[in-house]
């Protein structure tokens, strides 16, 4: 008896820019498989940013794969003001940090040999202790805190580097009181609902109110777009459970996370994350130097292989790229290698154990029966239809061992949100008057993709129409 290919479960997310955001090059990455287009706004015009969303839409239609795309806002950032030319900061110099132009000690003509820099985020000599860690430039640079003035905090270098420009600032374990939600974040985000994005994800979310405040924008704007929460800090980490409640997804933001947390650390929260997110029954998404080689590589390390692996054996919904398709010089071969892992991994991994459901609501229950169903039978294919998305997403939270999830939408939006979804394929479909003849639909359309064949079981988790109700239901079908 003939049996279909696997369809990857693991989805790839990829970071657009100038290695990336050709015509050419985006429908080679669309066609090897990527699932979700990244736009980081920390680098991006309104101009450049309408262009790549009409071109990514263009590309997808001609080509027939649809993908999502993420608009990922800055948030909260501090950053050092702007020097007329860089500072080549030494090991053990005293350096100062300014709240107001002109108050360190060499301008103000107090010690010329002091040097210093401005930096945007006004509370810095308020919220910063003596003790404490500076790192500037992603954590290249580390300074100590000396001393606290009125309007400036003197450090000492503890490692030494070259101090240009509006460079990114890191307080490890300092609670930055900036709002979550800027003025940039939000003409961003305005022009990203404008041109149609599909996700959001909001930077430095320290807590659940952060993204409440995304919410009620949202709602403003009367946009459906699903929020994903960046965790990036101590204080992110410290609220982990009530914003992957708040949010509709999670992303590890492991770049961050790297600077603001003892590095050893970093494992432990990337498990417990993703462990939050399965209790929850949220998204997650792993990030940040997966393939950081690869910028300059044809072939990924040993250990990225090994890391790569681990967010699958993890059983995370994406693996994220960005530095790799932003400046990278094999960009295609990073979402290969990505696709390549993935599909090994998951067919070793079958867990022992199926996820134990915890979730309560009698839907949930129904379809965790449709789970548990798909997961006792070989060759099964789990089928759903949903305008929102919210029978997909329950399908996939309770991660069926091997059965994929056929979910099918008449919504555009709804099928590009739920490529987020580890295990779910989308489908679009016109929904007939009749449920039974939507599903005898949907069959027939896998059989034409090629995507089941006679044998196959398929567990189908949809509403049907009984004495005019519609209830939930699950029922066992064999493709003939
Ligand atoms: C990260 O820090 O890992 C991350 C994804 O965020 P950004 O690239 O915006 O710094």
């Amino acid at each position: 008896m003939s049996t279909t290919p696997p369809l990857r479960r693991t989805k790839i997310i990829f970071t657009l820019g100038p290695a990336s955001e050709s015509e050419e090059m985006l429908e080679q990455l669309i066609l090897a498989g990527a699932d979700i287009v990244r736009l980081n706004m920390a680098h991006a015009k309104h101009d450049w940013t309408r262009g790549v969303i009409r071109r990514i839409r263009a590309v997808s239609a001609r080509i027939g794969r649809e993908v999502a795309i993420m608009m990922d806002i800055k948030g909260p950032e501090i950053r050092t003001g702007d020097l007329a030319v860089p500072i080549e900061l030494k090991a053990g110099e005293i350096f100062d940090f300014t709240v107001k132009p002109g108050a360190g000690a060499g301008a103000r003509g107090e010690d010329r040999e002091i040097r210093s820099v401005d930096v945007n985020y006004q509370d810095l000599v308020k919220d910063i202790n003596v003790g404490d860690t500076v790192l500037v430039d992603n954590g290249l640079i580390r300074l100590e805190v000396l001393e606290k003035q009125d309007a400036h905090i003197r450090c000492r270098v503890l490692i030494p580097g070259q101090l240009s420009s509006r460079r990114h600032i890191n307080l490890p374990g300092v609670k930055v009181n900036l709002p979550a939600f800027t003025e940039k974040d939000r003409a961003d985000a305005t022009v990203g609902l404008e041109a149609g994005i599909d996700f959001i994800a909001l930077s430095f979310v320290r807590q659940a109110s952060d993204v409440e405040q995304l919410r009620a924008f949202l709602a403003e704007k009367k946009s459906k777009v699903r929020i994903i929460a960046k965790v990036e800090d101590q204080s992110g980490i410290a609220h982990l459970e009530e914003i992957v409640r708040a949010a509709d997804a999670l992303m590890v933001a492991r770049g961050d996370l790297g600077i603001e947390c003892p590095f050893e650390e970093l494992p432990v929260i990337q498990r417990r994350a993703v462990r939050a997110c399965l209790a929850s029954g949220r998204p997650v998404i792993i990030a940040t130097h997966m393939l950081e080689s690869m910028i300059t590589q044809p072939v990924p390390t040993r250990a990225e292989i090994t890391d790569v692996a681990n967010a699958v054996y993890e059983q995370a919904d994406c693996v994220m790229l960005s530095g790799e398709t932003t400046v990278g010089k094999y960009p295609l071969e990073c979402v290969q290698m990505l696709g390549k892992i993935s599909r090994r991994i998951e067919a070793e991994e079958a867990p022992d154990q199926p996820l134990a459901a915890v979730f309560t609501s009698e839907r949930m229950k129904v379809l965790h029966s449709a789970v548990v169903l798909a997961n006792e039978l070989p060759r099964s294919r789990l089928l759903t239809f949903t305008r929102s998305g919210f029978m997909a997403s329950g399908l996939a939270a309770l991660r069926p061992v091997h059965s994929p999830i056929m979910a099918f939408t008449p919504s555009i939006d709804t099928y590009r949100q739920l490529r987020l979804l580890r295990a779910v394929e989308p489908f679009l479909i016109t929904l007939a008057s009749e449920p039974n003849e939507t599903i005898e639909n949907a069959i027939a359309q896998l059989k034409r993709a090629g995507l089941i064949v006679p044998g196959d079981k398929l567990i189908v988790a949809t509403d049907i129409l009984a004495q005019d109700r519609l209830v939930d239901s699950v029922q066992l079908r064999t493709v003939r």
